[in-house]
């Protein structure tokens, strides 16, 4: 048994148990908004390169796990409104797992599935899936998945990490959610913002608070950086306005270790952008999800409120 698996009677109340609801109020409230609307939107093309991204990882990390096995089963941890459903199905995946902390998202995420599932060829084998509401950072997955047994080839988790990072245990518990269920040469992967460059930032600048007209974080205290509940506010034209917290890479990197974890690469959005770039397939899907010009300013480094503070990271077992 270990330290991580403390009684714990999900109270909110209790301090280490502050943020979860609110995390999950604010993306339950989130409205869905259509293609079109969402076109309009000012971060459009940044959610479009973040999109990008993620595809590439995907699919590279799919197709480098395939090599041994053929019928894949994934964990999509923090899956939200299951923004990353037609990657699995693009990869070809077996079985998926989805779970997040808001219930609406997850519900809206299994109706898109099934949506898919109705939609599609009728010579299709769509992958089979799961859908689990959970606090990932307090409640152990393996309790509420149909079959306790279930291994995974991939762990991801995108843009999600950070928020466990509250306190010790929960950035502990959801690890081993990420992890315990892996199979020996599975893979975790996933994307969270960039500490190092979030502190560059505010240190650089009098106040607590950077941003431009599209997006701002605001530091609670300045110049002193806990390793854990180190929070932040991140807001992005409304759609995003919840505490966030630091995640001292070198920490996480050390503490996957208990999981059996090593780290196979970390690197910022940029240099992801420069290496996958250079290969036509994956800039002509840029060109057609109409991310090039988020990337563009990646690469040059241009304009801030390009997601370039943020890292992507790959660990495998
Ligand atoms: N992974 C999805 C994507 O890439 O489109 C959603 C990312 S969204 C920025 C962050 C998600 O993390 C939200 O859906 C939120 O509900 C979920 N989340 C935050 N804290 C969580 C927790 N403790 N357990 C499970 N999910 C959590």
């Amino acid at each position: 048994k270990h330290d991580d698996e403390e009684e714990d009677d999900g109270s909110p109340t209790k301090k280490q148990h502050g943020h979860g609801e609110k995390v999950a109020t604010h993306y339950n409230t989130l409205q869905e908004t259509g293609l079109a609307a969402r076109s309009q939107s000012r971060i459009f093309y940044m959610r479009n390169f973040n999109n990008w991204l993620k595809s590439v990882l995907i699919g590279e990390i799919l197709d480098t796990v395939r090599q041994s096995r053929r019928e894949l089963s994934v964990l999509d941890l923090g899956c939200g409104k299951g923004g990353d459903l037609l990657k699995w199905r693009k990869g070809h995946i077996s079985r998926l797992v989805c779970a997040d902390i808001a219930a609406v998202s997850v519900e809206q995420c299994q109706v898109r599935y099934e949506y898919m599932r109705k939609r599609g060829h009728p010579n299709e084998r769509i992958f089979s899936a799961e859908f689990i509401t959970a606090d990932c950072t307090k409640e152990l997955l393996t309790d509420k998945l149909k079959d306790p047994k279930m291994e995974f080839d991939v762990t991801s988790c995108q843009f999600v990490y950070h928020y466990s990072f509250e306190t010790q245990q929960q950035a502990d518990l959801m690890l081993k959610n990420a992890c315990e269920r892996l199979r020996p040469g599975g893979y975790f992967i996933g994307t969270t913002p960039d500490a190092y460059e979030l502190v560059k930032r505010v240190e650089t600048l009098d106040s607590n608070s950077f941003g431009n007209e599209v997006f701002s974080v605001t530091f609670q205290k300045k110049g002193d950086y806990p390793l854990f509940g180190c929070q932040y506010d991140f807001n992005l034209e409304g759609v995003v306005n919840v505490p966030e917290f630091l995640v001292y890479f070198p920490l996480f990197e050390e503490m996957a270790k208990k999981y059996n974890m090593r780290l196979v690469f970390k690197k910022t959005f940029s240099q992801f952008f420069e290496e996958h770039i250079k290969n036509d397939q994956h800039k002509m899907l840029m060109q057609r999800m109409q991310a090039l010009e988020v990337g563009i300013n990646i690469h040059y480094q241009s304009k801030v409120w390009t997601p370039s503070h943020s890292r992507v990271f790959l660990y495998f077992f």
